[in-house]
Order: structure tokens, then sequence, then C-alpha cells
């Protein structure tokens, strides 16, 4: 079993250990005597850094594993030397002495995090009773899963309160090692369900007790503060997302920059923000319907004018006409005004623009078939369309030769 330094302090970024196993499968790495690096587990990610050898070949640690039988595996990359050649991890022996160097901001990250969410899971539990099920660190943010059916603002502000005060406080973090059998007795926030002999406690003095073989800080005011961000329901309760220490400063430094630009796009403060949002779509919204409204008179009175500009031939007006600018709604709609002011009308319309597309249309009750003339003119135009017996439409690839088609088939209708 490898010994593991980091379980007796946290703050040990430099260690001299010995090789003991170099494996090449899948990936190279090294098994060591002791290690300071921390492995993947309990919902905390592994610590990355590097190993140097006495002769001075340096390796990158890429990751950081536990194996079933206690040891810990340190995944490793070779690093280039520009004056000699790379050293292959195979090269290294066991009995090896070799250095470890952990990268420490991203340690005191972890460590921030995570003491972060013993305090936090704490507050919540003496606060609301919601214990912790579940605790997960991702690059940007990290989450618990709270076992309770319901998760009001008030309780989530409150316990974001009282993690902040504990940090404040500077409460002492240790570290305690007990029997099983001892544990039982201390009134834990959390057991492992493992069968070990001896637990490591990790006591916030006077506020929460739990067994957890995490890197933590030392005192409480290293975590510096806890933000909590998104709440949802989740399978087993309410996930509530949180940010400690820099990760806190640097989200609230990024909501702010969000939060600035959008209120410059509204000349407003950014309090004013969600007002101002709220009034620009109501606008939106009466606009829309505004100009709903004056398409629909513009529709009708233009389908009155060619109404009235056609003449009635063998108890038919056909209107034929290419409009530009205008969208295959306003066409449907002048087709549907035509159809309905007149009881004998045939309409062939198209648009060239924004998208080329025709509509055909007849008075209900006209003997004619716009769905298959529609098909029939698709074929020719090269488009997509189709429709019943008294309006069709149909989208073709160009607006060249919609003018033909529409002349060709005027011609046969009159025919
Ligand atoms: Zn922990």
């Amino acid at each position: 079993m490898t010994d593991r330094l980091y379980y007796h302090d946290s703050f040990l970024y430099d260690f001299d250990a010995e090789v003991r196993e170099v494996l090449d499968s899948p990936r190279p790495a090294f098994i060591l005597d002791r290690t300071a690096f921390y492995p993947t587990s309990g919902g905390q990610v592994h610590d990355t850094g590097s190993i140097t050898s006495d002769a001075n070949a340096k390796f990158r640690v890429t990751e950081v594993a536990d194996t079933e039988d206690g040891r810990v595996v340190h995944y490793v990359e070779a690093v280039s030397d520009n004056q000699k050649n790379d050293t292959n991890p195979g090269d290294l022996k066991p009995g090896t002495r070799v250095r470890g160097l952990i990268d420490a901001a991203r340690r005191r990250d972890h460590m921030q995090q995570h003491s972060g969410q013993h305090v936090l899971s704490a507050a919540f539990l003496r606060l609301d009773n919601m214990p912790t099920v579940s605790f997960h660190m991702a690059d940007d943010y990290c989450s618990i899963d709270l076992d309770t059916p319901s998760l009001t603002k008030e309780q989530i502000e409150s316990a974001e309160r009282l993690a902040n005060e504990i940090i404040l406080e500077n409460r002492g973090v240790d570290i305690r090692f007990v029997t099983r059998e001892e544990a039982g007795n201390l009134g834990l926030r959390k057991l492992p369900p493992t069968e070990r002999d001896e637990l490591r406690l990790i006591d916030i003095r006077d506020f929460d007790l739990s067994a957890c073989g995490g890197t933590h800080v030392a005192q409480t005011g290293q975590i510096a503060s806890i933000l909590l961000r998104k709440t949802e329901k989740v399978r087993q309760g309410w996930r509530v997302e949180f940010v400690a220490g820099q990760r806190a400063v640097a989200t609230a430094r990024r909501d702010f920059s969000t939060l600035t630009e959008t209120a410059a796009l509204f000349s407003a403060h950014i309090y004013d923000v969600p007002q101002q949002a709220r009034k620009s779509l109501d606008e939106i919204r009466t606009l829309r319907k505004q100009r709903e409204q004056s398409q629909e008179e513009l529709a009708a009175a233009q389908a009155a004018a060619l109404l009235a500009e056609t003449a009635e031939v063998s108890g038919r007006k056909l209107v034929v006409r290419t409009l530009a600018d205008r969208d295959l709604n306003f066409v449907k709609l002048l087709a549907q005004k035509l159809t309905r002011l007149s009881p004998h009308a045939v309409a062939l319309l198209a648009t060239t623009s924004p998208q080329p597309s025709l509509v055909f249309a007849q008075s209900a009750g006209l003997p004619l078939d716009m769905g298959a003339l529609m098909k029939e003119t698709m074929t020719k135009l090269g488009g997509r369309g189709g429709g019943s017996k008294d309006l069709a439409q149909g989208g073709v690839p160009s607006a060249d030769g919609i003018d033909s088609a529409l002349k060709a088939i005027a011609e046969k209708l009159m025919a």
C-alpha cells in the first residue's frame, strides 16, 4: 500500500519517494512507496504535477488513480528536454529515488471546493435537516445533491449565509484518526460504507465532523467564500451548484461582465436589466400584433384593387401577380382575401424574395385542382410543394422562370 502523505498534510506540495513499480499498460505509470498526489476519489478530482528522478529525468503527472488494493498510480508523460533525449518512463527502475511536485494552484482550488462542500453540507443539515447524498466536482463548478422534496430561495440564502459565517470565523479544520467503533459514538455527519478499521475524520471545530479521505484547508478562512448558484430538481432530491474560493470570485466576475454587456444594450443600470428586458418583450409582442393587423388590412386592400382591375372572363376572374419583398405568409393572406372577396376568383400568385414561392388558390366551389396544378409547376421549376384542391403552395430554388411559368398556366386556363 502506498503511504499517503496528504492524509496528514494537505499543504505538502513537494516530497521525496522511491519508485516501487513501473507500469507500461494501458499507459506508462509509476507506483511510489509514498506520495502527496491525491488520486480521484470521493467526488474530488486528482492532482497534477511532476515527478523527477535523481538523474534529472522529468515526467509530467497527468492523472492519479487508486487501485483496489490501496496503491496510488501516477500516470506520467515524459517532459522533453532540449539538452538530451526524452527519457522513457520504462527506463526508470524500481528503487530509483524521485522527487514529486504537486501543482499547488490546482490543489489549493480543490481544497477550497472540497472544504467548502463540508461546510455547505453541514449548513443545510443544521438549518433544514437536509442530508447531502452526493458531491461532484467539475472544472468550473461543484454540486451537491440534497435529500429533500423541496428547496426554497430562503433556505438557499440562509445556508449560503451560515456557510460564509463559518468561513469568516476561521475555525480550525483538524484531521483525526479513530477506530470504526469510536466513530460510532461521535455523531458523524457522514460514515464511509467501506469496512475499514481506521477512519480519517475531518473536524471543523464545533460545526462538522465527517469521515473523509480528501484534501482540506487547515482553517475555514482559507475557503475564502462560497457562492451558491443554480439549483434544480433531480431524481432523488435537489441539486445545488456552488463555487468556493477563487472560483467564486471568477464566477462573480464573469456574471458581472455578462450583465454589464447586457445592460449596455439597454443603456440601463445592471439591476434594471430584468425590467428593461420585460419592457422590450412587451413592445415586441405589441409590434407583432400591429404588424399582423397591418398585413391583414394591406392584403384586403390589395385584393380588392386586383379584383377591380381584373375582368371576368367566362365566369372567372383570373388574377396573376408576382410580388417582391413579401413573405409566403403575406402571399397566402392575399390569396385568401382574393378567393373570399369574390366567388369566382382564381389566383396565381408568387413572390421573388425573400424566398421565391408560389401560391395558387381558387374560390370555394370552383372546379379546378390547385394542388395538382402546383405539383405540375414544381416539377417544371425544380421546387417542392402541393396542397388541397382550393389552396396550394410551393417553394422554388430561384425566382427565374416564375413569371413565364405563371403566364403559361394562365394561358392554359384561359384556353
Ligand atoms: Zn472531505
